[in-house]
């Protein structure tokens, strides 16, 4: 039993203490604070364990003691006052368990002690010794009712119940409907939502399917142009070339002498022929590239034979003294590319920057990067705005004011020269300001 001051003690002797005690338990139950319902509880756990307790044909003292500290809890001891009355009574009161917080079945001094404990509710006065004291006085008055009197306060309780239960139920009905309806919502939304995809779906097919041959058809346009620009040039080649052939003939010194006009205009003549000429080379070669009909030769490229050839090739056009033409020593000595297509890209790319720088220097170099070859071609020429920087790289597209500073061009040759190196499996990019010059970078896989 506990060793704190019980509130009361009640001994049970016969079947009718059973109700008293079940009086008791509701009477401490309300004094320390406890709600209608756990009163009940409190009171129905205790008169189940009264009644056992006597059915086992053992009397019991029952002791109410309340904790004050930590937790403020009620506690009751139902023990067996005479020795040797012990009774396996724990599996008759596994449902008056679920009454209470905890309930041990154990042996006392005297034989069977039934001992229960429940936690007051946060709401509950705080038990201060005055308090305890009030709660002991009171108690100590209470006198207990007959079996009618509990009878009509345990109809009374039947009857709240029931009406609990009752209105639990309707809640249940009420929510099993909401639950329903929304469940139908739910189903409506997943039915319209797979329809929509269904619809977006059905919608992507149809544009991809669009895509698809509109791309077949650009290619074939593209195509179309190529071959055209193929045959054309090549038609426009042999008549150009007579023409530049007849007017070296008519210049000639073993011909018949021409007149001061008609030597300027045969020498007008030759000029633009030889334009036409480049023109149509250049057109040549980009549409050969552009048809696929450039197979790359690959081979081990010593790149210092390409570098001095460049360098070799390039000098006659680099004669300014403002300009310095300075080919680097390769920072890479080897590559496995094709060496035609590579020599036509870079010279392409250092033409350009001389073209274009009246001071300065045009340089190339080539160096590792990132496990790959990057060329590159700088000079300190008139630079190209960055929103031009894709343009130029468009057939025929030059840069509106740029005047070369030597020669003339078609706007021709930058396409040509990313294209080879698309073939030779890389790119060309260019990093420019103007005013600032230009790098063009050639990057090609190292192998
Ligand atoms: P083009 O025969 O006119 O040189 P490209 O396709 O080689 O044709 O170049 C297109 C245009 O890009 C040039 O006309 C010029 O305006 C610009 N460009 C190319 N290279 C340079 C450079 N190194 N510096 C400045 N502008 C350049």
């Amino acid at each position: 039993m506990s060793k704190a001051e019980p509130l009361i003690r009640m001994r049970l002797h016969v079947e009718q203490d059973v109700f008293s005690v079940r009086q008791l338990g509701r009477e401490v139950a309300r004094a320390v604070g406890f709600e209608q319902q756990d009163q009940t509880r409190v009171a129905t756990a205790l008169s189940e364990v009264g009644r056992v307790m006597l059915a086992v044909g053992v009397d019991a003292d029952v002791e109410f003691t309340a904790e004050p500290n930590g937790v403020p809890t009620l506690r009751v001891a139902v023990g067996n006052p005479l020795p040797g009355g012990a009774a396996d009574i724990g599996p008759q009161l596994v449902q008056v368990g679920r009454l209470v917080d905890t309930l041990e079945v154990g042996d006392g001094e005297t034989g069977t002690v039934v001992r229960m404990a429940r936690r007051l509710p946060t709401s509950a006065p705080p038990l201060t010794p005055g308090r305890m004291d009030e709660i002991r006085a009171g108690l100590a008055e209470h006198i207990p009712g007959t079996p009618l009197d509990e009878l009509s306060v345990q109809n009374q309780q039947l009857i709240v119940a029931l009406d609990e239960v009752r209105a639990q139920r309707d809640d249940l009905a009420r929510l099993n409907t909401e639950l329903e309806e929304t469940n139908r919502g739910v189903m409506a939304l997943y039915h319209q939502l797979s329809d929509e995809l269904e619809e977006t779906n059905r919608g992507v097919v149809a544009l991809y399917a669009d895509l698809d041959e509109k791309s077949v058809q650009l290619r074939a346009a593209s195509e179309a142009k190529s071959r055209f620009l193929a045959n054309v040039s090549h038609e426009l080649r042999a008549p150009v070339t007579a023409v530049i052939g007849l007017t070296r003939l008519l210049l000639d010194p073993s011909s018949e002498p021409l007149g001061s006009e008609q030597r300027r205009q045969v020498d007008l003549i030759g000029g633009s022929a030889g334009d036409l000429l480049t023109l149509v080379n250049d057109l040549l070669d980009l549409a050969k590239a552009e048809a696929g009909r450039i197979e790359p030769e690959w081979s081990d490229v010593d790149l210092r034979v390409v570098f001095g050839q460049l360098r070799g090739t390039l000098r006659p056009l680099a004669t300014r003294p403002e300009v310095d033409f300075v080919v680097e020593d390769p920072g890479v000595p080897r590559l496995r590319t094709d060496e035609v297509l590579l020599v036509r890209v870079l010279r392409n790319l250092l033409t350009n920057a001389i073209k274009f720088t009246a001071q300065g220097e045009v340089r190339l170099g080539v160096r590792a990067v990132d496990g790959d070859i990057e060329f590159t071609v700088s000079d300190t020429g008139t630079g190209i705005p960055a929103e031009l920087h894709e343009r130029i790289f468009e057939e025929f597209y030059q840069v509106p004011g740029s005047v070369a500073v030597t020669g003339k061009g078609t706007g021709l040759g930058l396409p040509y020269a990313r294209r080879l190196a698309g073939i030779l499996g890389g790119g060309l990019r260019v990093d420019s300001a103007p005013g600032e010059g230009s790098t063009f970078i050639v990057r090609l896989p190292a192998s």
